[in-house]
């Protein structure tokens, strides 16, 4: 295990299949990712699940922007169990939307502005009206839907620009939403004059689980590392993209043998 100075902290990582990933626990990434934010940094943060491990295996510019983001959260029983075969153990997932909910509450303590981009039409919305309900104290700094193709992401940066985050969820899927981020962020960045920093962050379907548009399973199901078949019965079309955690384990095999 590999230990990597991080902004304040030695952090622990293992690298799987290529990919970076933290050895980090919900409260110490939010740590990270506060004081960051108070440093002024600029960062890009990514929760890695093997779905995004195959995605960089087969896309060299998603695993150039995985090996390069300042904190690679392990989201995912799968990520967990292939650290623990390469003899480097992971101590605890962090799934993204709840490292997503627990920055929106410490920006809520130091009135930290919020950007909710992505998902279908009025989801980011709603999705923001509800984490400002929870945690008050929490400022919108603004909600988009918008698209992750490159052509809108002049008009995007404008109004992200001008709204001046401190946090940025984008909620674009993997690996559009992290692309995006790499692409954009430091444009973003580059007009913010407060000392304060920014850090942008890939949420996946975060705004549909929050705001009810997709369920996730039941708690028993994923302390049972079983999310991904709820998933695949709730969304059978899926099936084809979660051939991906066949060949993950695969992979891993491979490499560990
Ligand atoms: N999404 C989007 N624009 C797109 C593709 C997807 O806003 O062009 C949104 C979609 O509405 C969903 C989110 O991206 O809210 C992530 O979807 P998915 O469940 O596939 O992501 P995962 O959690 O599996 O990465």
């Amino acid at each position: 295990l590999s230990l990597v100075v991080s902004t304040y902290i030695l952090i622990g990582q293992v690298s799987i299949l290529g990919v970076p990933v933290h050895d980090v626990t919900l409260h110490e990434a939010c740590d990270l990712v506060e004081h960051m934010i108070v440093q002024g940094e600029v960062q890009q943060i990514a929760t890695v699940n093997p779905e995004f491990i195959m995605a960089a295996r087969r896309g060299p510019e998603f695993m150039y922007v995985l090996q390069h983001t300042a904190l690679n959260v392990p989201d995912g029983i799968g990520i967990l169990w292939a650290a623990r075969r390469k003899q480097h153990p992971l101590r605890t997932r962090v799934p993204g939307i709840e490292l997503m909910d627990k920055l929106c509450g410490v920006a809520s303590i130091h009135r930290w502005r919020a950007y909710f981009l992505g998902a279908q039409p009025g989801v980011a919305e709603r999705a923001a009206a509800a984490l400002a309900l929870k945690y008050p104290g929490l400022m919108i700094a603004g909600t988009y839907a918008g698209s992750p193709s490159p052509n809108e992401d002049a008009e995007i940066v404008a109004r992200i620009r001008a709204a001046q985050p401190q946090l940025l969820f984008v909620a674009f899927g993997a690996p559009s939403q992290d692309m995006w981020l790499a692409r954009n962020l430091p444009r973003i960045a580059s007009q913010v004059h407060s000392p304060i920093g920014c850090v942008g962050m890939g949420v996946g379907g975060a705004f549909d689980f929050i705001t009810g548009v997709q369920v996730r399973a039941p708690e028993w199901m994923r302390d049972a590392g079983l999310e991904w078949l709820y998933r695949l019965v709730r969304q059978p079309w899926r099936w084809k993209r979660q051939l991906n955690l066949v060949r993950f384990v695969a992979a891993t095999m491979l490499e560990s043998r």
